[in-house]
């Protein structure tokens, strides 16, 4: 049964995963009564927050900050650590060289210089971080050395996360409304006015003095993908929610919001070929397969198609996820040997795996479904030859371990593939959000056509564009949603003080 929604409020929220609760938290915050709208049950709300393995980019100039950061942290743990730094340079260049220098210049320096403070705040509201021991860190002589910019995660991952902003928010005064699916905005010439609402098999309106849009990319919207990222997108795999198809741009865009962006744009990665359509939330991140820098990657016609080792997985594993969804039949097949696999992610230790295992390199490849086995017998041993073994295997580094003579390249961390036993894991394109979306100020204000901000309309996380293009540094996502969540907040909080 579900309970009737409020017909007014001062600030209405559409979505219930991390930016949106980040802001729902920021304007309760202003003084502002807030009302929730979450399209999923609850069971399964959260959005793709909750898929997560919780990860969070941001700037930390040395151990006191992340102390500041994680008081929970003790001398034994900072003691058997080397967590570097991540300073605001750092971060700047990160986006800068994976967007190749599109990323809007404005909103990238809030996104950056903000980050540290916004943790600090969710830290404040009761969140707890700890280090990414296990995906970050490389064990080197008993330390764990943290590689790649990437070092807190939120405590218990994406769920974890989740449940405590939901907690929180809750007691900070914010009503949740669960299976209320927002279908478009109340709007007139002085601005937004609310939200019409699907609920429980009913349309009703809520009024408010202001609307944030937090519903996330349109990634699980088949129609949508193939329209704006291209022919073959109607045959990827959905990581994350089924909910995220496009309803917050969209229902911006009908009042005449302003699309920017990388449209034709998604982080898209290596996940399961046999995984489902949508994520499966008792498997999370783990269909995804991100060792492949340390191996390499064959395609149906037996072929290597991309550098594997590129850069470190942070920088490449958003776009190989394209890359593999335009080969022959949209997957390719990761191949390891017995040095490296007990190396490899525990991604790669579920049940729910799509995995072949061989003593020879001969029988490896005739276990390989759909490829051609001889072809890809020859690019293995192509691969072997070429391998530069003189340089040492480093993968804290990037080590210039590569291939010499290859057409395509293996830039870094080559080893030889030729100790049994070999493995290998048959993969297709997961895409995780996409890139495109609504034109936002450094105020989380919505823009319209004319270049001006929308009255009453804020908007944060995966449905503003011209942030991301191209690519993406892993862990910016949640950050993303965070800092502007939190201004979005504020801003529609603001806003509904001064309308009356
Ligand atoms: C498997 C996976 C792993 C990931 N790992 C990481 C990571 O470790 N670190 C990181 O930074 N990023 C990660 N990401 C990316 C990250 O999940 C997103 O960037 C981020 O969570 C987006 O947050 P959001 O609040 O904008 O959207 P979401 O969390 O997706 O929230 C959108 C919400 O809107 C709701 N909604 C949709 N339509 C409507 C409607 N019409 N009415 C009402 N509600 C609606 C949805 O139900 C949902 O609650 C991962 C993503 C996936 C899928």
């Amino acid at each position: 049964m579900h309970e009737t929604l409020p017909s007014s409020t001062d600030v209405v929220v559409v979505g219930a995963g991390n930016a949106a609760l980040c802001a729902a938290l920021a304007a309760a915050e202003q003084g502002a009564s807030v009302l929730i709208l979450e399209r999923a049950p609850e069971n399964e709300a959260g959005g793709n927050s909750r898929f997560t393995a919780g990860a969070f980019r941001c700037v930390y100039n040395g151990v006191d900050d992340l102390r500041a950061l994680m008081p929970d942290l003790t001398d034994d743990e900072v003691a058997k650590s080397d967590f570097g730094t991540y300073t605001e340079e750092k971060f700047f260049d990160d986006m800068g060289r994976v967007t190749e220098y599109r990323t809007d210049p404005d909103l990238c320096e809030v996104l950056v210089k903000r980050s540290k403070e916004t943790m600090l705040w969710m830290r404040d509201k009761g969140i707890r971080f700890m280090p990414i021991w296990g995906r970050q860190a490389y064990k080197i002589e008993g330390q764990f050395k943290f590689w790649g910019g990437l070092t807190v995660e939120a405590w218990g991952g994406g769920p974890g996360l989740v449940d405590a902003l939901t907690k929180i928010v809750r007691k900070n005064g914010a009503a949740i409304a669960y299976g209320a699916r927002a279908l478009s905005l109340i709007a007139d010439d002085d601005g937004v006015k609310g939200v019409r609402v699907k609920h429980g098999g009913r349309t009703v309106e809520v009024r408010s003095k202001a609307v944030v849009l937090a519903a996330g990319g349109f990634q699980a919207n088949a129609e949508m993908r193939t329209r704006y990222l291209g022919p073959l997108w109607e045959l990827a795999k959905v990581r994350g929610t089924r909910f995220n198809t496009g309803d917050g741009i969209r229902m911006a865009l009908e009042i005449g919001a302003m699309p920017t962006g990388n449209w034709s744009g998604g982080h898209a990665v290596g996940w399961d070929r046999n995984a489902p359509e949508f994520g499966d939330l008792s498997v999370g991140d783990n269909f995804q397969k991100h060792s492949y820098p340390l191996g390499i990657m064959i395609n149906a016609n037996g072929e290597r198609f991309i550098d594997e080792g590129a850069d470190f997985r942070n920088y490449t594993y958003a776009k190989y996820g394209r890359v593999i969804l335009m080969q022959p039949g949209q997957f390719a097949w990761q191949v390891f040997d017995g040095k490296i696999i007990p190396m490899l992610r525990d991604e790669y230790r579920i049940k729910r795996v799509t995995k072949v295992q061989a003593k020879t390199l001969e029988e490896l490849v005739n276990k390989l479904d759909d490829v051609d086995a001889a072809r890809a017998l020859e690019a293995i041993r192509a691969y072997n030859r070429a391998v530069m073994t003189k340089v040492p295997f480093d993968p804290n580094v990037k080590d210039g371990r590569g291939t010499k003579g290859l057409s395509i390249p293996k830039s870094n961390w080559a080893n030889r593939i030729d100790q049994p036993p070999f493995e290998a894991y048959a993969v297709t394109c997961g895409l995780t959000f996409t890139f495109g979306g609504l034109k936002i100020d450094t105020s989380a204000r919505v823009i319209d056509t004319d270049g001006v901000p929308i009255p009453g309309l804020f908007a944060a996380g995966e449905l503003v564009g011209g942030i991301f293009y191209f690519n993406y540094p892993g862990g910016t996502g949640l950050t993303n949603g965070a800092v502007f969540g939190r201004i979005a907040g504020t801003s529609a909080g603001q806003r509904a003080a001064q309308v009356r």
